[in-house]
């Protein structure tokens, strides 16, 4: 007994870091092993080595390390935020990209990947950060030194010059001295951008294809790459293996990104039947990020952005109120977004409630930010359902989520690759 005591505290001293060969027994009130199922009822789920081993009903005897107790909870899939950025905090001061050094947005980062993980998303794909903060978050939360979710990351977005993802705003001297290295100009150097993205570490390749609702550039929100150029860069990225995210929010710039084969639609305010046709033709899906709006909202008139800005927030409003509902009209798929840290970290799962409100059920809208997501990532066989072999990436909440999503906006329990988040 007193060598069981001595063990347990060595194991509670080292928890931080996942024990190879612990056996954990998380005894659930009932398991959504898929957004497609339904609850299961009491269930047994055994995790060892960061992967589901088993699920089997009821909470008969088993051989753990370790024991725990969800006996009142729904337990189901880690979610699935397809558009983050960790390492950035809401604002308008788009100068202090002049005054912080990128390291700094690592910081923000840690701070940001807990907040996240906590809220129940247990991956993130980056959508667009400084040259290596995402990548050595991504590599922070892997090793478990950073509690956070697992990070699939795009890095710096490729942009045109004085595009969206360029530097906006600053005299040229300052403009130059700041630049990311990763704007592009025809096809050539488009697809040299490509391969250096993924030569840096990208896991998607990220494009801002249209202007930008918070950027200094008040160059409208239409297409910005040439067609010519954005088949290169989609072209590009598939022959390495990546996908493609591209920023656009008016309809002939997601027309022309969807018929250049790009992946996904980031945002897709103005969608359109044009634009939905190219889309659907392509299978492109659509990441609507109904919270940016959400967020940006709360801070209009309050003196947070700049004039140009404002105007460009206030014309988008009403078209984001109906993106969802339209998107579905058209027959494209949604999924999973939320652009945080345009509005605070944590609140990724309001995202849910939003997308009902547009006329998805708690089922679709799950499955969504689940096996939907998975999906776009290219990692359906790892994450977004509970079963042998899967990531254990694990939440519990109480109450049903297929009859009220909305109570994935309090989660209780989160387990990451195995790792307990506290
Ligand atoms: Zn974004």
């Amino acid at each position: 007994m007193r060598r069981m005591a001595a063990l347990v505290g060595t194991l509670a001293a080292v928890m931080a870091a996942p024990l190879a060969a612990e056996t954990v027994a998380i005894r659930a009130g009932s398991v959504i092993t898929d957004a497609a199922g339904d609850p299961t009822g009491p269930a047994t789920i055994i995790v060892a080595n960061g992967k589901i081993v088993s699920i089997t009903p009821g909470h008969g005897a088993v051989v753990a390390d370790r024991e725990i107790d969800l006996a009142s909870k729904t337990v189901l899939p880690g979610l699935i935020d397809l558009h983050t950025h960790l390492t950035g905090d809401p604002g308008g001061d788009f100068w202090k990209e002049a005054t912080e050094p990128d390291e700094w947005g690592v910081v923000v980062g840690a701070k940001n990947a807990l907040v996240t993980v906590r809220a129940g998303f247990t991956t993130v794909r980056e959508a667009g950060s400084a040259q290596e903060t995402a990548f050595v978050l991504r590599r922070g939360t892997a090793e478990g030194l950073v509690p956070g979710p697992r990070i699939v990351a795009a890095g710096p977005a490729l942009s045109i010059i004085g595009g969206h993802a360029d530097v906006n705003g600053f005299r040229p001297e300052v403009n130059e001295l700041l630049d990311s290295g990763f704007t592009c100009t025809g096809e050539v150097e488009c697809a040299a951008k490509v391969r250096l993205a993924s030569q840096n570490g990208s896991d998607v390749i990220k494009i801002t294809a249209t202007g930008g609702v918070l950027s200094q550039q008040g160059r409208g929100l239409e297409a910005h790459f040439t067609p010519q150029e954005m088949k290169a860069i989609a072209d590009t990225a598939h022959s390495l293996g990546l996908k493609v995210m591209a920023h656009a929010h008016g309809a002939r710039g997601i027309q022309q990104a969807a018929e250049a084969g790009i992946d996904s639609i980031e945002h897709g305010t103005y969608l359109d039947e044009a634009a939905a046709k190219a889309m659907r033709a392509n299978g492109t899906v659509l990441v609507p990020t109904l919270m940016a709006l959400e967020g940006v909202s709360e801070g209009l008139g309050k003196g947070v952005y700049t004039p140009v800005v404002e105007d460009k927030i206030r014309a988008v409003q009403p078209l984001m109120a109906s993106l969802v509902s339209r998107a579905r009209q058209y027959g494209v798929t949604v999924v999973f977004g939320t652009d945080a840290g345009v509005f605070q970290h944590g609140r990724n799962a309001e995202e849910l409630g939003l997308m009902r409100k547009q006329g998805m059920s708690d089922r679709e809208v799950l499955a969504s930010a689940t096996t939907g997501a998975a999906k776009v990532l290219g990692m359906e066989s790892q994450i977004g359902r509970l079963a042998p072999g899967y990531s254990a990436d694990i939440i519990a909440v109480d109450g049903n989520p297929l009859a009220d999503v909305t109570v994935l906006e309090d989660v209780d329990f989160v387990m990451v690759r195995g790792r307990v988040i506290d």
